[in-house]
């Protein structure tokens, strides 16, 4: 893409209105507008980053074994009346009448209608286990929207349900819902940790919240700074393997890490002194295992091995896609901006032309623009005639992990320079050599 082409409205001045770095930053790069209190346009630049956000999360669901598909946001009251939530979700669910005097509402959270597509369709134990997923928008009319689109009214989410015929395999669905997203949010940059939420209905150990730690988070967090320590990296999963999926999450869930709800002082006080953390997190995602709640209300049988119709055990499992493009700049950013992890990154290398109208730099920038597209990289190219100052500034500001500037007097000794944001380190070298290493790292993500 050429600046000169596309739509990045950034902004000079900080928004008063923005209390935490992420929406100042959200705002000021041209991502996101608001339109009313907690719902926002994706200007874009923040639908690429979105757009990004939203494909790591499918590739890891897939990967687990879990099918997208599609619900609608707008639902009829009547499944929620059969499930009795209708009238127990309260004022942060959005009411509304249709021309024929039906109750619909814009959807919080899917159970209802995902369970009603499930009973019509499924009756035999021969059909499970199934989990169903999608990613879509959600309305919650929040008492206090704020912080951008970290706690806004309408946001997205990818939220997915399993259906299992006994607990046991509930359990395995459960835990492979952890494994994938601790290696989603891995992957994007991020250290969420799973900690034992409020326990549902059923008691136990059946409810995990993710925080990723933040001084700007909502929630406070205890935890053993050993779970700092725990990491993915190329390490495959096979999801099919029960024991193997139950030793990772043994693993990440065995150091102490509760938020306030579930804090317990003296199980904490057994991690070592020197160990113990108290700090804030911002919930990212969210799994449940609740058993056959919905399934017994609305009468989500299936027939088991010996003829009996059984009620399935069920959980749900979100992930706060559009919460995370403020997570991940509250983990990410420094004084001049955002700083994009490669994974997410609205354009994976910016590339700038010191002397726009110089014939010699700009032949080179078309050159290693057109480079970069072939190879899929991605390019987002300053052409505008601009300082090279006021181009830093906006390439900074947008973080794009890797910049590439071309400039007469570099190229006068046949280089070009590449800075990595994160480090702000530059290194001169051939334009065929940068293009070279910004496709290694990439390869390697
Ligand atoms: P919170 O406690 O932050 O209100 P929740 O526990 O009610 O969230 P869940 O039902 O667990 O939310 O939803 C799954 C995920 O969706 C959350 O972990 C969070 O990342 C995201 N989410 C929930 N509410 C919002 C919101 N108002 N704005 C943006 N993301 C949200
Ligand atoms: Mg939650």
């Amino acid at each position: 893409m050429r600046l000169t082409q596309y739509f990045l409205p950034v902004l000079k001045e900080t928004p008063s209105e923005a209390q935490i770095a992420s929406h100042r930053l959200m705002l000021r790069a041209g991502m996101i507008r608001q339109a009313s209190a907690g719902i926002y346009s994706w200007l874009p630049l923040g639908y690429r980053v979105l757009r990004r956000i939203e494909a790591v999360v499918h590739e890891e669901q897939e990967r687990a074994g879990h099918i997208p598909m599609l619900m609608p946001t707008i639902q009829p009251a009547d499944l929620w009346r059969e499930s009795g939530r209708y009238d127990a979700y309260g004022p942060e669910m959005l009411r509304i009448r249709d021309r024929h005097d039906r109750d619909m509402l814009y959807g919080p959270t899917n159970e209802e209608l995902i369970t009603d597509i499930f009973r019509s369709a499924v009756t035999s134990y021969r059909d499970l286990p199934l989990t169903l997923y999608h990613v879509q928008w959600k309305f919650r009319d929040e008492i206090r929207p704020r912080f951008g689109v970290m706690r806004g009214r309408e946001f997205l989410m990818k939220d997915g349900y399993n259906f299992d015929l006994t607990r046991e395999d509930a359990l395995h669905a459960y835990n492979r819902h952890m494994v994938s997203y601790l290696r989603t949010y891995e992957r994007m940059g991020l250290k969420a940790i799973p900690m034992r939420a409020a326990s549902g209905p059923i008691g136990g150990d059946d409810t995990h919240e993710f925080l990723v730690l933040a001084e700007t988070g909502e929630s406070t967090v205890y935890y053993d700074a050993a779970i700092g320590d725990l990491a993915f990296g190329r390490r495959q999963v096979d999801y099919g393997d029960r024991a193997a999926v139950q030793a990772i999450c043994d693993e990440w869930t065995a150091p102490y890490a509760r938020t306030d709800e579930t804090h317990d002082e003296a199980a904490f006080a057994e991690v070592p002194q020197d160990r113990r953390r108290q700090g804030r997190g911002i919930e990212v995602g969210q799994i449940f295992y609740f058993g056959t709640k919905y399934s017994e209300t609305m009468k989500a049988l299936v027939v088991n091995e010996a003829g009996e119709r059984v009620p399935v055990h069920m959980g749900s499992h979100g992930i706060g896609v559009s919460r995370l493009a403020g997570a991940i700049i509250e983990a990410s950013h420094d004084e001049r901006g955002i700083v994009w992890p490669e994974a997410v990154a609205p354009f994976r290398v910016g590339l700038v032309n010191l002397k726009q109208g110089d014939a010699q730099a700009d032949g080179e920038c078309a050159k290693i623009y057109r480079e970069l597209v072939r190879v899929g990289l991605d390019p987002l190219y300053d052409d505008r005639d601009e300082r090279a100052g006021a181009k830093f500034a906006t390439m900074d500001l947008i973080g794009l992990p890797w910049r590439i500037t071309v400039g007469p007097r570099g190229l006068s000794r046949g280089v070009v320079e590449l800075t990595c944001r994160r480090t702000g380190e530059s290194e001169e070298l051939s334009s065929a050599a940068a293009l070279a290493r910004v496709a290694d790292i990439y390869s390697r993500l």
